[in-house]
């Protein structure tokens, strides 16, 4: 990319100021100097978005940028890390400037909310590909896991679920909110830094509640029994629902237990301590829900309120069942 690749990095990503002094240097030289606190444990992770696969075609340049970093930085929140650094590898087929201006204002608007440094990357011409690598702390032994979680626990989740995955199916949501859920995911890093003093085990929804949820059960051989009617579903999500065909109604209502894209945090947390961890995220944006209970038998088995059993449609829930 010659001349222009030097001139996107310092037009959009390295005149951004610098919002971190553990950075020692940052974008612009071979590599990133980061002062690692003492005494806390680096979280990593990464994650990357391809046009079309990961998100549709028409995303605005502006969802792009937020949901690149978010993600990753519902990585870390499902850690119980602190966010810190990220850095972003971007392919783009053209040197776009009013693409290029929308996408960085809103990565850097995500970053600074959370004190976020962009410390380097790399810039490269192609198919648009981006790839953000976020960094956090954590005190030792304080992460959030997938693995730890026992039978007898409560199974939780933050926010409401299926919203992004109704905005993606409904052309027209008719709703704004329920397409900022899909295009500006809030990472719920307040919640995780909660959750570290009482959860057990915990994971972030991109897949879906159940493919999801099955992850981390899976790593413990463990089971769960999810009340379905408990699942917080949003005011958006239930008044657009109450106004579709009922064809249709009937093809979305798993939606809160398949789609992906939620980013909230699905964990587990023994009982003694879910009072007071239901009083600490009930002072947090989205708050928590209990939905479910973990058990010692492999699978995932729904129930409504009445307690009848409930078996899913969605595709995903054999890799869940009680099968081996
Ligand atoms: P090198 O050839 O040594 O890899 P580059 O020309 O790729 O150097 O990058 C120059 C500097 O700009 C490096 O510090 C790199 O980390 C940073 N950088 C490149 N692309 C990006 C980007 N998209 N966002 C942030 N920093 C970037
Ligand atoms: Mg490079």
């Amino acid at each position: 990319m010659a001349e222009s690749e030097f001139d996107i990095i310092r037009y959009y990503f390295a005149r951004h100021r610098a919002s971190r002094d553990d950075v020692l240097v940052g974008i612009g030289d071979d590599a990133a100097l980061l002062q690692a606190p003492a005494g806390r444990v680096l979280a990593v992770c990464l994650d990357t978005l391809v046009a079309g696969v990961h998100f549709p075609p028409e995303t605005s340049a502006a969802a792009i940028g937020h949901k690149a970093l978010a993600v990753n930085l519902s990585d870390l929140a499902a850690m119980g890390a602190e966010p810190a650094w990220a850095t972003l590898a971007l392919t783009v087929p053209e040197n776009d400037a009013a693409w290029l201006a929308a996408f960085s204002d809103a990565f850097f608007t995500l970053a600074d909310r959370y004190t976020v440094q962009l410390v380097g990357g790399d810039t490269t011409r192609g198919p648009l590909v981006i790839t953000v690598q976020a960094h956090g702390f954590v005190p030792p032994g304080k992460a959030l896991q997938r693995q730890g979680a026992r039978p007898g626990e409560r199974i939780y989740v933050t926010g409401t679920l299926g919203d992004a995955g109704l905005a993606l199916r409904m052309n027209d949501p008719g709703d704004n909110w329920l397409r900022k859920r899909l295009d500006f995911p809030e990472p719920r890093i307040e919640a995780g830094l909660v959750l570290r003093d009482y959860a057990s085990a915990a994971i972030d929804i991109s897949d879906g509640l159940l493919a999801d949820l099955g992850h981390l059960l899976e790593i413990d051989r463990l089971g769960a029994s999810l009340r379905i009617d408990a699942l917080p579903r949003s005011e958006a999500f239930l008044g657009a629902m109450q106004v579709l065909d009922p064809d249709r109604r009937g093809q979305f209502h798993e939606l809160p237990l398949g789609a992906g894209d939620d980013y909230e945090l699905c964990f587990t947390v023994a009982e003694q301590h879910c009072g007071e961890m239901e009083e600490r995220l009930a002072r947090i944006p989205g708050g928590c829900r209990w939905i479910g209970v973990v058990e010692a038998d492999q699978g995932i088995r729904c129930y409504r309120d009445d307690g009848a059993p409930y078996r899913p449609a969605v595709s995903g829930y054999q890799h869940f069942s009680s099968t081996p």
